[in-house]
């Protein structure tokens, strides 16, 4: 019966044999899509001028030996690996031999992998003009809204171990260790210690150790002084740029860059991107807006940041580059049970406070803060205070009165308060819609939690492909069909 049942049928499709010969054999061209992203990276390549972008051998000049491989080619491999999630000069190369739609893409060239690393390595600021190049083809689109840009940043880890960025606490620990040790082995040289010859084999094996402890206590020593001499906190032999940067996580510190993203909500695609040594946002909101700004070439623009942007500094910022921020306020500056500068009421016609008890606080004197903000000074009366019934909820255990700081440009934090309480909840619903997603994708969806270059410059061009790869993705995937994404781009070469 067994036997029947075969006979009767096939039980799984079968192709033709390997071995059978072809007499028509099809072209590359007929075997990529007509659909196929891979067509879409062509064409968008074609369109630029990658000499005025400032690609090296863009100018296609003779040389002497083999030709160079032409930059156009180079930069559809990027395009391609990382739309696909490969990235690495090594995996690309292989891709050249045996992935049909990169075999079409570079008409059947095969760079080595060492000519496709220096590529990324030799033009990381021809590589972040494209990026802005394509942004600039969306505004073309019309594919953003220009009115809204929520800013989000995330830690990704550089080419560099945890252990290679030295700090001065992990440089004097060292500093101390290694003495320690080298002041033992001299003691067990000078004694002649025979047990510990004998552990070490011989008293030259000892000299050999010595000597090894000393070179490194003389890097250690070289290590400090070029941290004191630069004025930096961190300094890594691996990667001069990469930092410590902390997290409230159970991970620990990341060995890395703070990269940041500005996402349009029109489409969610990405307006503007950087990358930071810096592990604080604080700094980074206006920056961050002024670059979204220009890129949309709009005349204003609300942003939205979660509390890790807040900065009055950036706020006031924002404000004079008529970007109207919605900052997260964190909750932290609340005053231990006793009023609080909310509880204070300013007056701008008397330039005075009034406290909860109905009294006023005058204007004493000017101070200047750590950042550089001009501080008016406002004091409360000490007969008032005396005689409050409301001084146990108002001033410390020892103090006798009140004060008060305002900021010259008190009144921006005021409005950003007053928007924050009025409309705040439904701009932050937005911001985590918006800003999550880029850096969620880039980082889960493709797996890039790390870089593969070392530096800033490097760094900051490696990220520029991520997030071109984003947005690049996600235009194929707004627009109707390829044919209008080739119609445009050829339109805009004539
Ligand atoms: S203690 Fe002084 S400042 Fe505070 S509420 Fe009373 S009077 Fe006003």
């Amino acid at each position: 019966m067994a036997s029947e049942g075969r006979h009767m049928g096939r039980r799984y499709k079968e192709g033709p044999s390997r071995h059978q010969l072809l007499l028509m054999p099809p072209s590359i061209e007929e075997y990529v899509d007509v659909d196929s992203k891979v067509r879409a990276i062509d064409v968008y390549v074609s369109t630029l001028d990658l000499e005025k972008l400032g690609f090296q051998n863009a100018g296609g000049e003779l040389s002497a030996g083999q030709p160079a491989f032409e930059p156009a080619a180079l930069l559809k491999l990027y395009l391609w690996g990382y739309l696909n999630r490969t990235r690495s000069s090594r995996r690309l190369e292989r891709e050249t031999y045996r992935n049909l739609e990169v075999i079409w893409l570079l008409n059947q060239l095969h760079p080595s992998y060492k000519t496709i690393a220096d590529f990324r390595k030799n033009n990381p600021t021809a590589l972040k003009a494209v990026n802005k190049d394509f942004i600039l083809l969306c505004r073309e689109l019309s594919l953003f809204g220009a009115e809204l840009v929520a800013i989000d940043s995330a830690f990704m880890e550089g080419n560099a171990s945890k252990a290679s960025i030295q700090t001065r606490t992990k440089l004097k620990r060292l500093q101390a260790k290694l003495e320690a040790d080298i002041e033992a082995w001299h003691t067990t040289l000078a004694q002649g210690d025979r047990q510990e010859a004998q552990a070490a084999q011989d008293e030259e094996a000892m000299q050999d150790k010595l000597a090894r402890l000393k070179r490194h206590l003389q890097h250690c020593q070289q290590d400090m002084e070029h941290l004191e001499a630069s004025g930096e906190t961190q300094l890594s032999r691996t990667d001069p740029d990469a930092r410590l940067l902390n997290k409230k996580t159970d991970k620990g510190p990341t060995a890395g860059f703070n990269v940041q993203c500005a996402v349009d909500s029109q489409h969610g695609l990405i307006i503007a991107s950087d990358v930071v040594n810096d592990g604080n946002d604080q700094n980074q909101l206006a920056r961050m807006a002024l670059q979204a700004k220009e890129n949309l070439g709009t005349k204003n623009l609300e942003v939205v940041a979660d509390s890790s942007y807040y900065n009055q500094l950036e706020l006031k910022a924002c404000e004079d580059a008529d970007i109207t921020p919605f900052v997260a306020i964190s909750q932290r500056g609340k005053h231990d049970g006793r009023f609080g500068r909310e509880d204070f009421i300013y007056d701008p016609d008397s330039d005075c406070y009034r406290c909860p008890a109905g009294n006023v606080l005058k204007f004493s004197c000017m101070g200047k803060t750590n950042n550089g903000k001009q501080m008016r000074r406002y004091i409360s009366s000490r007969t008032d205070c005396k005689s409050c019934p409301l001084r146990g909820q108002c001033l410390k255990e020892k103090s006798n009165r009140r004060q008060l700081q305002r900021w010259e440009h008190e009144e921006v934090v005021e409005r950003h308060q007053q928007r924050m309480e009025t409309e705040g909840e439904a701009y932050m619903k937005q911001r985590a819609a918006l800003a999550e997603h880029p850096l969620g994708t880039i980082k889960m969806w493709a797996g890039w939690t790390h870089f593969l270059c070392r530096g800033l410059d490097k760094v900051r061009a490696e990220f520029s492909l991520m997030t071109l790869s984003y947005n690049f993705t996600r235009v194929l995937n707004i627009l109707p069909d390829l044919e209008r994404f080739r119609e445009y781009c050829e339109k805009r070469v004539a």
